[in-house]
């Protein structure tokens, strides 16, 4: 057996598991508004026990919890009510008014954007705003910065880290545009995820700064697993399916790369929110290390991005992340070496999280 440190994923929705075949501002909507909070809490306990099974023993929850359900959730976990991995939690994310992602237009929007949504316009409302998720139990801050036309600006990210700073606590962005990663970077963020738009001279300003990219990458499988298998499409439609899942991987391998090179540390992140059927939460979300592997990052970096560099990101590196006297017993075992195939993750054979094994 290969004896690895527990896992980490640095970006986990666990109180969602949306359909694939929705659009995601849809899966949102109907996830808030069919689910409701206590079966979206319940769905939190399966999902962690799932991907603790798979060999994940950390998790950053990056917002989709309802109303901080990922606090409840961690709560819950650490009171041993239910079984699952470490979760640093964000609550609800700070988002631009309006929300991310739903496009409603009815008299009773805004209710629904906030039991997802802390929006914010202007710094103090960004003040406001890290401090009710602080007081909410956030152990991270999730800021979406970009969301189409609705960029949050320099000011207003500047006061969502200066206020997060002030007590230590760690600032994740979502950004997507040019925009949105210019804006992260010159706040000081800890970490941009997805960083789509990121150029050359971004990357350099992130490793200058110790910015952290998570490029929640996929693999071609989980794509037509997930939007391609709910539908009977034509073969013209395939045709085109596929061509645009090339067309986002390149540009994932790219990015990666590019930051790679730039020295910009990756830390492993899978932004998994759909059900994926026929797998658990855990098998569903492996797979990211096999598409990192595929950008050409070696084998034993793929590794660092789910462990010690997941750690120093999470600013738990004494206590997770490595094999090492003083840290917490979190073990995985595979019966290969996963640095001569990344795949031997899919199947891990043991895990232990605090000393206490949970899978033999
Ligand atoms: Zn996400």
């Amino acid at each position: 057996m290969t004896v690895l440190p527990g896992l980490i994923d640095c970006h986990s929705h666990l109180l969602d598991a949306m359909e694939g075949r929705w659009r995601a501002g849809e899966a949102i909507i109907l996830t808030i508004t069919q689910l409701g909070p206590s079966r979206r809490a319940l769905l939190g306990a399966a999902m962690a026990r799932e991907m603790l099974e798979a060999g994940f023993t950390t998790v950053r929850n990056l917002g989709h919890s309802g109303v901080n359900g990922d606090a409840a959730l961690r709560d819950a976990i650490n009171a041993g009510w239910v079984v699952g991995p470490r979760i640093l939690a964000a609550t609800r994310k700070l988002t631009p008014p309006g929300g991310q992602a739903v496009a409603i237009q009815s008299e009773g929007a805004e209710a629904i954007i906030a039991q997802e949504f802390l929006t914010i316009s202007g710094p103090e409302e960004a003040r406001r705003a890290v401090r009710e998720a602080l007081a909410a139990g956030a152990d991270v801050i999730k800021v979406v910065a970009d969301d189409g036309a609705r960029i949050l600006n320099a000011a207003e990210m500047k006061a969502v880290v200066d206020e997060a700073r002030r007590v230590k606590v760690k600032v994740a962005v979502h950004a997507t545009t040019s925009d949105g990663v210019k804006a992260a970077i010159e706040a000081g963020v800890d970490s941009i995820e997805h960083g789509d738009e990121a150029t050359d001279d971004d990357f350099r300003a992130m490793h200058d700064k110790g910015i952290f990219l998570a490029p929640t990458l996929r693999t071609a499988e989980t794509f037509r697993d997930l939007y391609l298998k709910p539908f009977s499409f034509t073969p013209e439609e395939q045709a085109g399916f596929e061509q645009a899942v090339k067309e986002i991987i390149d540009a994932g391998v790219n990015k990666t790369q590019r930051a790679a090179k730039a020295g910009v540390k990756i830390a492993a992140g899978s932004d998994m929110w759909q059900r994926y059927p026929g797998k658990t939460r855990g098998e569903a979300t492996i797979p990211m290390f096999e598409a990192l592997r595929n950008t050409g990052l070696p084998a034993i970096e793929v590794i660092r991005a789910g462990t010690s560099n997941a750690a120093e990101l999470l600013g738990w590196q004494d206590r997770v992340g490595a094999i090492e006297a003083g840290k917490f017993a979190d073990l995985i075992a595979v019966a290969g070496d996963p640095l001569r195939d990344i795949s031997e993750l899919r199947r891990v054979k043991f895990v232990m999280k605090g000393g206490v094994v949970v899978r033999k």
